[in-house]
């Protein structure tokens, strides 16, 4: 037997370095840090403080409300910290665990990863309580965070180099009940568009959205805006959704406006829902968020200004649909996402 197989037999699943003095188990309204040991040149006993949230009123459900899961999109830390302002523990049932910079560095970088460890927080999961900042909070998410929670809510957007639709998507697998609740808290939350993800795409079993999903978490994940701005019908979906879900969920008392629409479903359909630049160059968008389209139509140019004489490249949609995002910059390389389409998704009842 390797002395790796004796170690990994013989020591206790790891635990989390993070240390806070917030009590999720008492009544009232905690605001305090999850204390991440870090050592740089600048501070070899430092710790980053990321700020955390706890407000409980007696027995309940649990809901985890986070934003800066990537630290450029604003929405959502702007709808959390307004929500941390004007709640009070009195104005709930059961508890409110909210984080609404997750990943601190980044969210005072004003960037997607980082700063410190070049970490991307929502394909960090399920984490390392011994690696770097950004695995130390995956872990602590997926190991202590979501373990307490019934519902959870990640707030993102495109970020510095997408804009989307301000849409949500969710997971259709899991038990009748599960998959009910789901539905239920999507229609709650109230987005004019969702889409269904099987969890193939992107960031596939390394997110938020996939621990949640692996604790048994009803879990919803926005797409608010992006292009590092505030974009103010996903602003809205951020304060009066997370507010709507909440009061959906037995936590907030107090009955917000219901949505009168149930959200048009949508599905990616693969790698072919997303329009790839095959050039460096600078992108000319032909169409615009929300329209439909056909496949082959025209998406867009690459345009070659460093060489004007050379004709400039058309980009086709390789399946059709309804644009949900694209490229925030015109500046763009060969392999950039220039736009993604969603297609129509039924449910089977
Ligand atoms: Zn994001």
């Amino acid at each position: 037997m390797s002395t790796m197989n004796l170690i990994s037999q013989d020591l206790p699943p790891r635990r989390s370095r993070i240390a806070t003095e917030v009590d999720f188990e008492a009544d009232g309204r905690q605001c305090g840090f999850l204390s991440v040991p870090i050592s740089t040149h600048e501070s070899a006993y430092g710790r980053v403080q990321v700020p955390v949230v706890c407000l409980r009123n007696g027995d309940g459900p649990t809901a985890l409300l986070v934003a800066g899961n990537h630290g450029d999109e604003y929405e959502g830390q702007i709808a959390l910290v307004r929500l941390i302002q004007t709640i009070d523990p009195a104005h709930i049932l059961g508890r409110l665990i909210v984080l609404p910079a997750a990943n601190l560095p980044a969210a005072l970088a004003g960037r997607r990863e980082s700063p410190l460890d070049g970490g991307n927080l929502n394909r960090a999961f399920p984490g390392d309580p011994d690696g770097g900042p950004t695995e130390m909070i995956a872990h602590f998410i997926e190991n202590v965070l979501l373990p307490m929670a019934d519902y959870a809510l990640d707030l993102h957007s495109g970020g510095s180099s997408l804009v989307y639709r301000p849409c949500a998507l969710v997971r259709d697998h899991g038990t009748p009940e599960h998959v009910a609740k789901t539905f239920a808290a999507l229609a709650a939350f109230g987005p004019s568009l969702a889409y269904v993800t099987d969890g193939r795409n992107q960031g596939a079993e390394r997110t938020f959205h996939a621990a949640a999903d692996r604790c048994g978490v009803i879990v919803i994940t926005a797409e608010l805006g992006g292009g590092a701005h505030i974009d103010g019908e996903g602003l809205r979906l951020a304060n009066d959704g997370t507010r709507r879900l909440l009061h959906h969920i037995g936590i907030l008392a107090v009955a917000q406006a219901a949505c009168a629409d149930r959200p048009r479903l949508m599905r990616v359909e693969g790698i072919a829902s997303y329009v790839l630049s095959p050039e460096d160059g600078v992108f000319e968008p032909c169409v615009c968020l929300g329209d439909d389209v056909a496949p082959g139509a025209l998406a867009g140019w690459i345009h070659y200004p460093d060489t004007p004489w050379r004709p400039s490249s058309a980009v086709r949609f390789r399946s059709g649909g309804s644009v949900v995002c694209q490229r925030a910059t015109c500046a763009t390389k060969r392999g950039d996402c220039l736009f993604q389409v969603l297609t129509e998704y039924q449910r089977q009842q």
